[in-house]
């Protein structure tokens, strides 16, 4: 027998565990007992369920390693409760998690089962289905957050069509409310942010330390094997598994990251490197969205390490920030408008060509395809806004295929390898690229959702199609996040190592970035022209001639065909 199902056998429930426990169901993204249903009785007192889904794995060409991660991390906190005395009906299942507990409950006679809210609204809509043919459950708040829908509403009252939702006034009443990093009401080091000193380049100014590797045990094993068999054509490599599965593992990670890494976090944290692509960023990421750790017991770490001075201000405030901050806020404004489904500018299909080519004629169609959303039937369907028009599909590019970009080939290949690359890679060469080139936020969220380790839908509806690529109008980015290859070529190695000249925009070996961000700003400039914060680049443009305009569109349409050439692999 496999050796999971062979461990986990003993803590199987008899008919009288199932008739004295309270019983619970374990979301995939909710692994924890340090808060919510779990702590709430003695493990002796305790039931719980966890399914092993197959058709959720299928659903998209998930990364092989995040099945993995995902997977053992269920099998190993199974295993965990298990030894505490907790008694687990874990089910494999080739339905979705809904229709296996609805089937569960009714074979096993289970009592209404306790779950914590899940993140992940794919899940929520599931479970709601099969309560609707029957399944009885009872949802107990999600307290894994730092944060509640309270505080968000509280913020910016209920959501409404056309406001703009600005992060900062949820972060400093974040901060006010917790007290972290406050004294006598106000900031530590008087100011809320220090974003704007965190902007250096790396170039050796501090050794790097090397991050522990996680090798897999024998369950871990299992899983990787059972993924290879069952999820073998699926994105990315499956060689070199090395996250953490258990508890033990997951807070391993954590210390590290907190000792040797956030000390030095701050200054570099929008660098990028080709030859050290992990630099000071932890992946605790992965484990806070399963629930392994928790953002609040992460903050106050931090904030203690800053006060007795072996975190700088400056990067402490930075790490705190995107939890306190930025993750809370995305998550909130993802249920608040449905996932960006109750956004204005889901792009009609009769406008979907917008944007195919490279042409500032196209921003007026552009405009009026920013309206709002026509109904949509199937509630799984995902939001596509794109206020820019994009619309082009993602090239074999982001599949890993080689484009001689040596920044997306460097990012990609790590993504392929390991499912994850460092903020600032995600947003300004991966995001930026798509945007220069006009490449469908849908369809590049998708790729986010399935590529990386760390991706759910409240993760990359909102991250993708808001901050990254604009899709939604603006609504938390007041400008997008767009560059030419100087940006690049100052936070980075890679240019250096490239075929193209960053300082070129025309001509031979001139780099596509340039005049991908000149042509994207003329095209866009009926949306865009007017923003206050993107009047420099506009004025720059301005004085380009006709002469230059024209080379550069011819450049920049050059560059998106080459993209569009190569032939993308299907899953
Ligand atoms: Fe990327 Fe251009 Fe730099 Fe090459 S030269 S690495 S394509 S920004």
């Amino acid at each position: 027998m496999a050796t999971f199902q062979q461990l986990i056998k003993p803590a199987q429930p008899t008919a009288k565990d199932i008739k004295s426990r309270r019983w619970i169901y374990i979301p995939y993204d909710r692994y924890t007992d340090r808060t919510g249903p779990l702590t709430e009785q003695a493990p002796e007192a305790t039931g719980i369920v966890i399914v092993e889904s197959t058709a959720k794995g299928l659903r998209r060409p998930y990364h092989k390693k995040k099945l993995v991660v995902l997977i053992s991390n269920m099998r190993h906190f199974a295993l965990e409760q298990a030894a505490k005395g907790v008694k687990v009906l874990y089910h494999f299942s080739l339905t979705s998690h809904g229709q296996a507990l609805l089937e569960l409950q009714q074979a096993r006679k289970l009592p209404p089962l306790t779950v914590m809210t899940p993140a992940e609204r794919e899940l929520r809509l599931d479970l709601a289905q099969a309560e609707s043919q029957g399944l009885q459950l009872t949802y107990a708040e999600d307290t894994t957050w730092a944060s509640t829908p309270k505080d968000f509403l509280d913020t910016y009252g209920p959501y409404k069509s056309g406001k703009q939702y600005v992060m900062d006034r949820f972060y400093r009443r974040m901060r006010q409310k917790t007290e972290v990093l406050m004294a006598n009401a106000k900031p530590i080091g008087g100011q809320f942010s220090f974003d704007a000193a965190n902007r250096n380049p790396y170039k050796n100014q501090v050794p790097i330390p090397t991050p522990p590797t996680y090798p897999p045990d024998a369950i871990t094993q299992e899983v990787i094997d059972m993924v290879e068999a069952t999820y073998g054509h699926h994105f990315g490599s499956i060689e070199n598994f090395d996250l953490p599965c258990t508890q033990a593992d997951c807070d391993a990670m954590w210390r590290f990251a907190l000792e040797q890494l956030l000390p030095t976090f701050g200054p570099y944290e929008d660098a990028m490197r080709d030859d050290h692509l992990q630099l000071f960023h932890s992946k605790t990421s992965v484990l806070l969205n399963l629930g392994r750790i928790l953002a609040m017991d992460l903050i106050r770490d931090v904030e203690k390490a800053s006060n007795e001075g072996r975190i700088p201000l400056g990067s402490a405030e930075g790490f705190i920030r995107q939890l306190l901050g930025w993750r809370e806020f995305m998550r909130h404004l993802h249920e608040q408008t449905d996932g960006y489904r109750l956004l204005r500018g889901h792009i009609p299909d009769e406008a979907r060509q917008v944007n195919q080519e490279v042409s500032p004629d196209q921003t007026a169609e552009a405009k009026q395809a920013y309206a709002p959303p026509k109904k949509q039937a199937d509630p799984y369907a995902g939001a596509t806004p794109s206020a820019l028009g994009a619309a082009l599909p993602l090239p074999a590019v982001y599949w890993g295929v080689k484009s001689g970009l040596h920044c997306m080939d460097t990012v990609v290949e790590q993504v392929v390898q390991e499912g994850w690359s460092h903020h600032i890679t995600r947003l300004m060469v991966l995001s930026n690229l798509a945007n220069l080139c006009g490449f469908s936020p849908r369809e590049l969220t998708d790729w986010f959702w399935f590529a990386y380790v760390d991706a759910y839908d409240w993760v990359v509806e909102t991250n993708v199609l808001g901050m990254a690529t604009y899709a939604d109008g603006g609504l938390t980015a007041t400008k997008p996040y767009v560059s030419g290859a100087a940006y690049i070529n100052r936070m980075s190695n890679y240019c250096g190592h490239c075929q193209y000249d960053p300082k070129k925009s025309l001509g031979e070996g001139s780099c596509p970035f340039t005049s991908l961000y000149w042509t994207f700003l003329e095209r866009n400039e009926a949306v865009l022209g007017n923003n206050f914060r993107m009047q420099m680049p506009y004025n720059t443009l301005h004085k380009k001639s006709p002469q230059e305009l024209v080379q550069l569109r011819t450049r920049a349409a050059e560059a998106v065909a080459h993209l569009q050439s190569f032939k993308r692999p299907k899953y």
